[in-house]
């Protein structure tokens, strides 16, 4: 059976980035910038105060103090979004508001605390500047012909107020990708809907539609599809205008799982079945028409972990990004012991103690008891060969990218 690297690399090989597109600077937030933006603005675009005060020559100042002001005419308000026609002779002044450009004349703004109106017209400036203080410069942020923004960045928030302040309304980005969720089963049932006996409530495409939520990603719900080849059929038809599906249930073995078939029969390919893991081995990956469907198995925890571990970094691949597992060390509280053969995915919650990290097993550990994972915070990823991990051991633990420690 394949193994689990050899089967994520495969997997991830044949997983295409998709296309640029342009959107808006609003939601490009968390997307792939597909362009390098070079300035073709200084910012600030002009000189400008950085404080509430006046704008004065330098030179007036020499050697004021608060036993000895020097006394200055004020001929002019400048508030932030005006300009002044008035040009600064010695000994003038003219009160200015922080973001207003500064007059042609003055070299210097004095704050406001250091200084006193005597009237109107006059004013008392206590402390002597130096030329340039206060002065916001043209440029002094970003020059024209920088370069802001280079393709391959995730844009981050600062990212899109520097598009902004540019006037730059949309940007080139890689494409978020729409990913179908479609739950298979006859068992299975919506949660607005009464249980009856032998029904399930469809839990995976909820817990699915966070997941690649999660991811940066938008999620579509297709809904549940029956145990029968037509049914399966017509509903990824409809997911194949998205780019990528991916389906619980119906992987396995079963007289009625028939997802692998219905891949084959609508000309697709299934590259990969069964994978050497603990949960998660029925897992199917194929092709239709070049879109990627990923077959996750039916038992909630499996889905869950088969999503975490093969459709993330996918996910992240069409994204323009690469996905990093956020790994610590831990202190393994109770001892494990585990079959030969497969890489298997224990659910632990991890504390923090004065040693360090502690993790500790979520209990019985089988593949629909979604309570492992929903007590969990991270993984304990044990390769095929190990057979026995002693408790106190200090291992590595995959933790979950949404949780904070
Ligand atoms: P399967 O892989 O189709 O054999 O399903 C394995 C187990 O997972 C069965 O017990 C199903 O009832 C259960 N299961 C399948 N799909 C879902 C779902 N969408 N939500 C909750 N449980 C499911
Ligand atoms: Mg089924």
């Amino acid at each position: 059976m394949l193994r689990y690297e050899e089967a994520l690399s495969k997997i991830l090989n044949s997983i295409e980035v998709l296309p640029a597109c342009n959107v808006y600077i609003l939601d490009a937030i968390g997307l792939v910038s597909a362009c390098n933006i070079y300035s073709s603005e200084d910012i600030p675009s002009f000189d400008n105060s950085a404080m509430d005060g006046y704008a004065v020559r330098a030179d007036d100042t020499y050697n004021a103090n608060k036993n000895n002001p020097v006394i200055l005419n004020v001929i002019d308000k400048i508030p932030a979004g005006y300009t002044s026609d008035f040009i600064l002779s010695a000994r003038q002044a003219v009160k200015i508001l922080t973001g207003a450009k500064i007059p042609r004349g003055a070299d210097a703004v004095v704050i406001l605390e250091d200084t006193e109106a005597v009237d109107d017209k006059t004013i008392k400036v206590f402390k002597e500047v130096k030329r340039g203080d206060n002065i916001r410069l043209k440029g002094e942020d970003v020059k024209s012909g920088d370069l802001i923004i280079n393709s391959g960045r995730v844009l981050t928030p600062a990212d899109i107020g520097m598009l902004a302040s540019l006037g730059i309304p949309k940007i080139k980005v890689i494409k978020k990708p729409e990913i179908a969720i479609l739950s298979t089963g006859d068992e299975i049932i919506d949660i607005d809907k009464k249980l009856k006996e032998g029904k399930v409530r469809n839990s995976n495409s909820y817990s699915l539609y966070s997941l690649v939520k999660l991811c940066g990603a938008i999620p579509v719900l297709l809904g549940i599809a029956k145990d029968t080849k037509k049914d399966l059929k017509e509903k990824i038809k409809k997911a194949l205008k998205y780019d990528c599906l991916i389906t619980s249930g119906g992987v396995s073995v079963g007289e009625y799982d028939f997802v692998k078939d219905v891949i084959s029969e609508m000309k697709g390919s299934v590259d990969i079945w069964q994978i050497a893991i603990k949960p998660g081995k029925p897992f199917a990956f194929g092709k239709i028409k070049n879109k990627a469907i990923f077959g996750l198995p039916g038992n909630r925890v499996s889905c869950m972990v088969t999503f975490d571990q093969f459709v993330k970094p996918c996910i992240y691949k069409m994204m323009g990004k690469t996905y990093r597992r956020k790994i610590i060390k831990a202190i393994l509280k109770d001892s494990y012991n585990k079959k030969i053969g497969k890489r298997e995915f224990v659910r632990v919650n991890v504390t923090k103690s004065k040693d360090g990290y502690l993790a500790e097993v979520t209990g019985e550990q089988g593949s629909g008891i979604l309570k492992s994972m929903s007590l969990a915070n991270g993984y304990l990823s044990l390769p095929e060969e190990t057979s026995f991990v002693k408790s106190g051991s200090v291992v590595d633990i995959e933790l979950f990218d949404y949780i904070e420690l």
